[in-house]
């Protein structure tokens, strides 16, 4: 039985990119009579609008689709700590305080997402004396794990190369968890059996692997679909004027019959599918 998740951040209102992952999600869970869970990503405290999770509820009612809650990550923080005591315990974890004017300072080469940590913490005599992060050694922990593979729906089978990203925050100064820690230990609490989600965290799935074999983690699927972008080809964000499904919702529109658009490849007006 296949297990997909939704897990959107409350930090702003959905778009139909958004719509897009959930449909795919639901759809391919649907396939073989599985679970389609909807998880709520608000571990982001200060940028979480708790009301905006009740409105992606009204937004994937609206476009047809059924699911069942699985609790927030605001709710499983215990967990997020365990794990990284594991970690540290390992001895894989170590302080670091760069900001990221520091970082774009030191970076010798740039990845997937920007400016890659040269690693500048992981030598340092004195551990930062204010608030810090916890970060990922990865070169440690791949002596440990050894090459590791994953499997992607869409691109084949990967050699795993979390190195590509640099040492990745597991804790942030301000949270138990990052999105790299939170994501990976949900998915494996939730059974998630394929994780679905847009070719924007193909990256991050390097790191997630890697996660697993460290923790003992069950290893899912993965299927990073193709992203829908604007008539400049820029990923939707309503920051730059992508209306929202909620706007779309409330104007009266039928969003079943959207839903069944998107599952032929009829993209709303103005916007496109990234192309391979
Ligand atoms: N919470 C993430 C987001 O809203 C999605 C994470 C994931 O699907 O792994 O972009």
């Amino acid at each position: 039985m296949t297990v997909t998740r939704f897990a959107p951040s409350p930090n702003g209102p959905l778009h139909w990119g958004h719509a897009y992952s959930a449909i795919t999600a639901h759809d391919l869970a649907g396939a073989d009579g599985g679970r389609f869970l909807l998880r709520i990503e608000d571990i982001d405290g200060p940028r979480s609008r708790p009301e905006l999770a009740d409105d992606f509820r009204r937004d994937l009612a609206w476009l047809g689709l059924e699911w069942d809650d699985v609790p927030p990550q605001s709710t499983r923080g215990a967990n997020y700590q365990m794990a990284a005591s594991r970690l540290q315990q390992m001895g894989l974890l170590y302080l670091c305080d760069c900001t990221r004017a520091d970082i774009a300072a030191a970076a010798t080469r740039a990845g997937p997402e920007g400016p890659v940590y040269p690693g500048t913490c992981r030598q340092c005599d004195h551990p930062p004396e204010g608030p810090a992060a916890l970060r990922l050694d990865i070169a440690k922990a791949l002596e440990i794990t050894g090459p590791l593979t994953w499997h992607d729906a869409l691109a084949g089978k990967q050699q795993a190369d979390p190195l590509m990203l640099g040492d990745p925050v597991l804790v942030r100064k301000d949270m138990p968890a990052s999105y790299h820690l939170a994501a990976t230990l949900d998915d494996a609490a939730d059974g998630v059996t394929l994780v679905t989600r847009g070719r924007d965290l193909f990256a991050a799935t390097h790191i997630h692997r890697l996660l697993q074999a460290l923790l003992s983690l069950p290893v899912p699927q993965w299927h990073h679909h193709p992203l829908l972008l604007d008539d400049e080809g820029r990923k939707l964000a309503k920051r730059r004027g992508s209306k929202s499904l909620a706007d779309h919702r409330k104007s009266g529109e039928d969003g079943r019959e959207w839903a069944q658009k998107i599952r032929i490849g009829e993209w709303p007006c103005g916007i496109r599918q990234e192309s391979d």
